[in-house]
């Protein structure tokens, strides 16, 4: 950073901060990950100068001979990992896929059937405030509310009903198991495209620990910088029928020149899902889950659904008459950073909100187990029992930072 900090300091007084904030706190935001050192190496490297609109072999710029070797190994890789027909490694975001399979099938005012936000959706499966939700007529499923999981009936009786052109399954909030044979079975019954957002459990499919979305759904679209472990972006997964259609919708129709050196990085995340470690990775992941989830429902915290089966819970605060948004400022101030998020028929307004939802990718990437979790669990107990404390914070603050600087950020060895 030597000339950095002269020429910039003021930038660089933000990527201090931020690496000393990633060092030094507790990451439990579920989408978030932290790429391995080589996957950031790789996303700095030259072929972030190198234009390449088109696909492999069919470019519309010159000296596209080495970005294309990249290109074709994120696929292949990508098309091993989740045995699948086609993929696209373009997207630059995981909003963009999902814009991209839209663009492909539906014109403007079509129906989409899609999980609605509060239930555990996401913004980009037809918010009114995403292009989603302007450019398409919305139909929204939830969660039932006894169980708090999809109730498939609701599901299958607003398809008969509204006859969606697509049928979307996935969450960005959704602690429980998601059962895509169903929801091919209705989307049959109504003659629609299934489409599955995996964003979330990428990882967990890849490994074997979530019944995977490639047998039933037409369409599967992902990020790649969560439970995946890559670098920020998107893929689109798909029948090899769909392979043209879904190439042009995303270039040119919604995306310019491709991020080669993210599609490098992605290239080499890919190989590293690929190994046995990370298989043992994504175990660890659901383990830890489970233990934190458990300590504290044992300490009479209300679990959405009553648990979890993948890599977060949500923890519902109603009758601790705690707000999401207190919980998630008094934990950030003590070291512990997690989102406010709403519950399922929550009361309040989702920039308040009535819950937190924790993940555990980004501390089990460190080497963190169910030792830690315990002690993990212990810190946000303390907060949560007194959240305007200021000496309890302070407290807790220092042990985070103290806890912390066991973990490096990465722990190569540990899996
Ligand atoms: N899909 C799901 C299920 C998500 O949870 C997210 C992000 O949180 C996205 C799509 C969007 O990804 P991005 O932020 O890369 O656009």
């Amino acid at each position: 950073y030597s000339f950095l900090k002269r020429f910039d300091p003021d930038l660089v007084e933000g990527l201090e901060g931020e690496v000393n904030r990633q060092k030094y706190k507790l990451e439990l935001i579920a989408s978030e990950n932290i790429a391995s050192p080589w996957v950031r190496h790789v996303m700095s490297s030259v072929m972030t100068h190198k234009y390449a609109e088109g696909y492999p072999g069919r470019r519309y710029y010159g000296g596209c001979e080495f970005v294309d070797i990249a290109e074709k190994l994120a696929v292949e890789r990508l098309k091993k990992l989740f045995k699948a027909e086609y993929a696209n490694v373009q997207p630059h975001s995981g909003t963009q896929a999902n814009m991209a399979v839209y663009f492909s099938i539906l014109k403007p005012g079509d129906t989409i059937l899609s999980m609605s936000l509060p239930h555990g959706g996401h913004l980009s499966h037809g918010s009114p405030v995403s292009f989603s939700g302007q450019l398409y007529n919305i139909v929204f499923y939830g969660v039932s509310k006894e169980t708090e999981t999809i109730d498939y009936e609701e599901v299958r009786s607003l398809a008969l009903k509204h006859k969606p052109k697509l049928i979307l399954a996935g969450a960005s909030a959704y602690p429980r198991i998601i059962d895509f044979k169903k929801f091919r079975e209705i989307a049959d019954e109504v003659n629609a495209y299934l489409m599955v957002d995996m964003a979330h459990i990428a990882g967990l499919i890849a490994a074997g620990l979530h019944p995977s979305p490639i047998p039933y759904a037409h369409f599967v679209t992902s990020t790649t910088h969560k439970t995946m472990r890559g670098p920020r972006g998107g893929f689109i997964l798909a029948k090899e029928e769909f392979a043209k259609v879904l190439n042009k919708s995303n270039f040119p129709g919604i995306q310019g020149g491709p991020m080669m050196h993210i599609i490098a990085a992605k290239a080499l995340a890919f190989k590293e899902a690929l190994t046995e470690s990370f298989k043992e990775y994504q175990k660890q992941i659901v383990k830890n889950t489970k233990k934190l989830a458990e300590i504290l429902q044992n300490a009479g915290y209300r679990l959405v659904s009553g648990g979890t089966d993948n890599h977060l819970f949500l923890i519902d605060l109603t009758e601790r008459n705690i707000t999401g948004k207190d919980a998630e400022k008094a934990l950030d101030a003590a070291g512990i950073t997690v989102n406010k998020n709403a519950i399922p028929f929550d009361t309040q307004s989702p920039f308040v909100t009535s819950g937190i939802r924790i993940g555990t990718p980004a501390v089990t990437t460190r080497g963190m187990r169910e030792k830690e979790m315990e002690v993990i669990a212990d810190f946000i107990l303390r907060v949560l029992a007194d959240i305007k404390n200021e000496g309890t914070i302070e407290k807790v603050k220092k042990e985070v930072r103290d806890f912390c600087a066991n973990f490096p950020l990465f722990a190569w060895k540990i899996y």
